[in-house]
């Protein structure tokens, strides 16, 4: 369909819906009532190309994109499009960048709330590309992850991470270090293989390290993920469900899932000490993770109040920008963070 002059994306969403309800209006034939279902893609001039050709093939991907997601209407977007030039320059770019270690890992600290002090950290891949500068992870993640390219991006930062704690203990500093997988990493055959190597080869205790899997990884394929977390766990390693409360997670699994910890997603807690909502969440939250034993992190802290409030509802650890922000290894070795939730000091 051409609909022209329309004032904007909303009104081609809408004649999206209409669309798909006419289309679901029940069709009799003979004895049955058929019911039919639509994927729509939009694509829109002049944002997304100004010829019949580019406009078609991108209200294409858009389509397919509707489909994959369930979602059954979508509008093209650039950065989701497998074919977009940026898309393909940077999967080029980041196989280079993966073999020629121009990758680089971050430390974010994690503190104890009950003492103030900092008792681990959380490595975060960082990409600097020379022509387009800082690509964000949430980016090229997911770039990695749709690609081969997730394998040797996730044993890199897990020995990068690993190598660091050790000359941290070294240097007389005690940290636990967490280290994010994705689910392509945790559905790898020889994964935890390859994790009790690493561990070796460094030195350092298993439980020094804790794999953070987010919650939508973990309920892709939960039976598959469950066997893989067991095996993890033999070895000595702690897990980590991280952005918990964002995907959809079953009770039933979470009371399975050998871990020690919940990440409560920072949606929750940017806003708890505005939207009583928010805060509900994080309150019952921090019940549930308790009543099953587990540990609770509270991320994306960002003011003393927040923290003042996690610390009153009981939360265990605390990891934000009020706090430290994700910064160089040796920048941490000099860190004085003497965080409680009356006297937190922000670091320069
Ligand atoms: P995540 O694992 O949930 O990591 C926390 C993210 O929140 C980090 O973003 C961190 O910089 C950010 N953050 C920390 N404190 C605050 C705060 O106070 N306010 C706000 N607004 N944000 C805060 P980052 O580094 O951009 O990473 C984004 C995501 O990319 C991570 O989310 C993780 O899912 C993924 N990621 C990062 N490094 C790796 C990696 O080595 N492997 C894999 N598989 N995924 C990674
Ligand atoms: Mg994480
Ligand atoms: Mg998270």
């Amino acid at each position: 369909m051409l609909v022209p002059a329309l004032p904007d994306w909303d009104a081609a969403v809408e004649v999206g819906r209409l669309v798909r309800a006419t289309l679901g209006q029940p069709l009799p034939i003979e004895q049955l009532e058929l019911a039919v279902t639509g994927s729509i893609g939009i694509a829109l001039g002049p944002d997304h190309g100004s010829d019949p050709d580019l406009l078609l093939q991108r209200a294409d991907v858009a389509m397919y994109q509707a489909k994959e997601g369930h979602s059954s209407i979508e509008v093209y977007a650039a950065e989701r499009d497998q074919y977009s030039p940026r898309r393909l320059a940077l999967v080029g770019a980041l196989r280079a960048a993966i073999e020629q270690r121009e990758l680089t890992v971050v430390y974010q600290p994690k503190v104890e709330l009950a003492s103030g002090q900092m008792v681990g950290v959380e490595a975060l891949v960082r990409w600097h590309h020379p022509e387009h500068g800082p690509v964000p992870p949430d980016e090229f993640i997911p770039i990695a992850e749709s690609t081969a390219l997730i394998q040797p991006l996730g044993q890199f930062v897990l020995e990068t991470a690993l190598n660091q704690a050790r000359r941290w203990q070294d240097a007389g500093l005690c940290l636990h270090v967490a280290v994010n997988l994705s689910v392509r990493n945790l559905l790898e055959p020889t994964l935890v293989d390859r994790v009790a190597e690493l561990l070796r080869r460094s030195g350092i205790t298993p439980s020094t390290l804790t794999l953070e899997i987010t919650e939508s990884g973990v309920m892709t394929d939960p039976e598959a993920a469950i066997a893989v977390l067991w095996g993890l766990r033999r070895i000595g390693v702690r897990l980590s469900v991280d952005d918990f409360g964002t995907g959809y997670s079953s009770l039933a699994y979470l009371k399975r899932l050998p871990v020690d910890e919940v990440k409560l997603d920072k949606s929750f807690v940017l806003n708890m000490t505005a939207d009583k909502h928010d805060a509900a969440i994080v309150r019952s939250t921090i019940e549930l993770a308790h009543n099953l034993g587990l540990q609770l992190v509270a991320e994306g802290i960002e003011d003393q109040e927040t923290l003042e409030l996690l610390a009153a509802l009981g939360c265990d650890l605390a990891q934000g920008y009020h706090l430290a922000r994700p910064m160089q290894a040796d920048q941490l070795v000099h860190l004085r963070l003497h965080a409680s939730p009356s006297t937190a000091s922000r670091p320069a």
